[in-house]
Parts: structure tokens; sequence; C-alpha cells
């Protein structure tokens, strides 16, 4: 099982992500976590990617791509993946098409978290305050929704229009959004 978490900064991608990797037995791949970790290493990707993020926008697609295919590469990912901020445009959806299609797999669900605006905000801002993640200021903030708006959502025609997107509500309380999403996840499969 192959599945792609869409949603907004904020939407709560990350949290369900953690709790579907131990309900379905496969790995989430997050490549903002990948990029964090690599820029706490000092590796020449976290350097190379640390400006990009300190403003909000995406890291360029060729190093974002090939940290994925790396990744995915690895023997966890042989019977399927949670991707979790990836892919973030159109280019990098269909570069994961063409690494997946090298291993004769597919995507088989798109959960799309949608949450109210104003309430992805105020998650943000307070996740700012308790975990301290450097990208999580006003100014930053408004720029990833920006990017999302941009870049990300076109991505919920794209799945769409291949019949794999589901919409979930994530404006509910964790056990209840990841209820619903097992249980669509579960039809999918
Ligand atoms: P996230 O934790 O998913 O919100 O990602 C944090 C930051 O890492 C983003 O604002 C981007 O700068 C970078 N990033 C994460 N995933 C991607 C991606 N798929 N493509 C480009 N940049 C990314």
């Amino acid at each position: 099982m192959y599945l792609v978490l869409l949603g907004p900064p904020g939407a709560g991608k990350g949290t369900q992500a953690k709790r579907l990797q131990m309900a379905l037995s496969i790995p989430q791949i997050s490549t903002g976590d990948l990029f964090r970790h690599h820029l706490k290493n000092a590796t020449e990707l976290g350097q190379l990617a640390q400006g990009y993020m300190d403003r909000g926008e995406l890291v360029p697609d060729e190093v974002t791509i090939g940290m994925v295919r790396d990744r995915l590469g690895q023997p966890d990912c042989a019977n399927g993946a949670i991707f979790d901020g990836f892919p973030r445009n159109i280019n990098q959806a269909r570069a994961l098409d063409t690494l997946l299609a090298e291993m004769d797999k597919g995507i088989q669900i798109v959960p799309s978290i949608y949450v109210p605006r104003d309430v992805l905000i105020e998650r943000l801002l307070k996740r700012a305050q308790i975990e301290g993640r450097a990208d999580d200021n006003e100014e930053t903030i408004r720029t990833r929704m920006q990017v999302y708006e941009e870049q990300t959502k076109p991505l919920l025609d794209f799945y769409s229009a291949i019949g794999l997107v589901v919409e979930i509500d994530g404006n509910q309380f964790v056990d209840e959004v990841q209820r619903d999403l097992v249980a669509a996840v579960t039809a999918a499969s």
C-alpha cells in the first residue's frame, strides 16, 4: 500500500502519518523530517536546504526527488510507504509515479485532510511555541500557505482525475481523524 497524505501545513499530516505507520506497519516518508535530519547533522544536503526551509519555500525538485529516490530504495519501503509532505507540486507527483512504476508499484489512495484556514494558522502558531520549529513564525507561515495554494493544491485535481482522492475532515480530535483515515485506507486496500 503506497499512499500520499495531502493537506495544507498544520492539517495534521505528520501526526496522522506517524499513527498510520504503526497501524499499517509501513514506513512514513516525510521529506520535511528528512530535511530536518540533514540540517541537524549539517550535511551538504542540509546546508543546501536550509535557506529554502527558513523562508518557507520549496527545496529544488531535483534535490527533493533524489532524496526520496534514495529513501524508497531502502528495503523497508518494498511493500508500501506513507508519503507525508511529498509530492508538493505536479513535477514531484510525476516523478513519484515514475519512481513507483520502476518498482512495479503505484499509489493506491490519496487521503486529503482539510481544515479551515483560520484553524490552520492558529495551530501553526501554537506549534511554534511548543516545538520551537524555526519555520513556524508568522512570515514563514504566510509563505508556506502561499506555496501550498499555488503549487501543492493543484495536486488535488491531479489525483482526483485518476480517482484516488478521499476527503478526510481534519477539524476533529486526533483520534477521530485517525479513525476516518484508517477506514478510508482499509476500504481502498
Ligand atoms: P514540512 O515539515 O513538510 O512542512 O516541510 C518543511 C520544509 O521543508 C518546507 O517548508 C520546505 O522548505 C521543505 N520541504 C519539505 N518537503 C518538501 C518537498 N516535497 N519539496 C520541497 N521542499 C520540501
